[in-house]
C-alpha cells in the first residue's frame, strides 16, 4: 500500500505550470497510488463550490480521474481553501476530512492536519482564522454574489501577504508545545502537515518516545511529495 501526501500547491490562474504539474502528478504517479491525501491550500483561493472560474475545470478533472481509477483521495482545507464543501466533493469524489484526521499507515497511527492550528504564537491569524472558520460567518459570506466575493478574497489576499512580510518567521512556525500537546492528545508519535512552507523531517522526544513531525513543502518552484510505503516515508521534491 503506497499513500501520497501533498499540501500547499495554491494552484492559480497565475502560475498555470502549478496546475500543469499537478494534473501531470495525477496522471503519472498519484493514479497508481493506493491513496492520495491532500492536506489544504490546493488552491491558493476557493470562494465556494458553486465559483465558475474555468482555471478549476482541469484540477477538478485530474482528482475526477483519479476517482474514476479507483484511487481513494482524501481532501482536508487549508487556511487558502476552508470553502471546500460538498459539492466539490462530489464533483471530484474526494473524501472530505476534519480538520484532525489518524490514520494507520502500516501500523503506524500518523497524524494529519493542515497546519495551522499549530501556529498558535501568530495571534492576529488565529483570530481571522476562528472568524472566516464560524458557521455564520461562512453562510453570510456564500450568500454574497461571486464578484463580491472575489473582491473579499482578493482583499484578503493583500493583507496575508502584508502581514506576512511583516511578522518575524518564528512566529509563523509552528509551536512546538502545540505540536507536542497535540500528538499526546491523540496518542501518536507521527505527524504529519504543510502550511508553513517549510519542508522537513523533524526528529524530537516526546513523553520519553521518539517522536517526528513531517512537513510537505509547497509547489511554488517546485512539487512537493510524501510516499509512504511498507518501508517507510520519504519526503521527496518533485522538479518540474
Ligand atoms: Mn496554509
Amino acid at each position: 500500500m503506497t499513500a501520497l501526501f501533498i499540501s500547499d500547491l495554491h494552484l492559480h490562474a497565475d502560475r498555470p505550470e502549478g496546475i500543469e504539474q499537478f494534473v501531470e502528478f495525477t496522471r503519472r504517479e498519484a493514479v497508481s497510488a493506493d491513496a492520495v491525501y491532500i492536506l489544504g491550500d490546493l488552491f491558493e483561493v476557493w470562494i465556494g463550490d458553486d465559483d465558475t472560474d474555468p482555471t478549476h475545470a482541469p484540477v477538478i478533472d485530474a482528482l475526477a480521474l483519479l476517482k474514476r481509477e479507483g484511487v481513494p483521495c482524501h481532501f482536508m482545507q487549508g487556511n487558502r481553501d476552508f470553502l471546500v464543501g460538498r459539492r466539490f466533493a462530489t464533483a471530484t469524489g474526494c473524501k472530505l476530512l476534519g480538520d484532525w484526521e489518524i490514520i494507520d499507515m502500516h501500523g503506524t497511527r500518523v497524524l494529519l492536519t493542515h497546519g495551522d492550528l499549530l501556529c498558535t504564537d501568530d495571534k492576529p491569524y488565529m483570530a481571522l482564522r476562528a472568524m472566516v472558520r464560524d458557521g455564520a460567518w461562512q453562510r453570510d459570506f456564500l450568500a454574497k454574489p461571486l464578484s463580491e466575493r472575489r473582491a473579499i478574497a482578493t482583499d484578503l489576499r493583500a493583507r496575508s501577504r502584508t502581514e506576512t512580510a511583516r511578522k518575524p518567521a518564528d512566529i509563523m512556525d509552528v509551536n512546538q508545545q502545540a505540536v507536542e500537546s497535540a500528538m499526546r492528545e491523540r496518542g501518536v508519535t507521527r505527524l504529519l502537515h504543510g502550511h508553513t512552507h517549510r519542508p522537513a523531517i523533524h526528529e524530537f522526544t516526546l513523553d520519553g518516545a521518539p517522536a517526528t513531525r513531517i512537513v510537505l513543502g509547497d509547489w511554488f518552484d517546485s512539487g512537493s511529495v510524501v510516499r509512504w510505503d511498507r518501508h517507510g516515508f520519504r519526503l521527496e521534491s518533485l522538479p518540474r
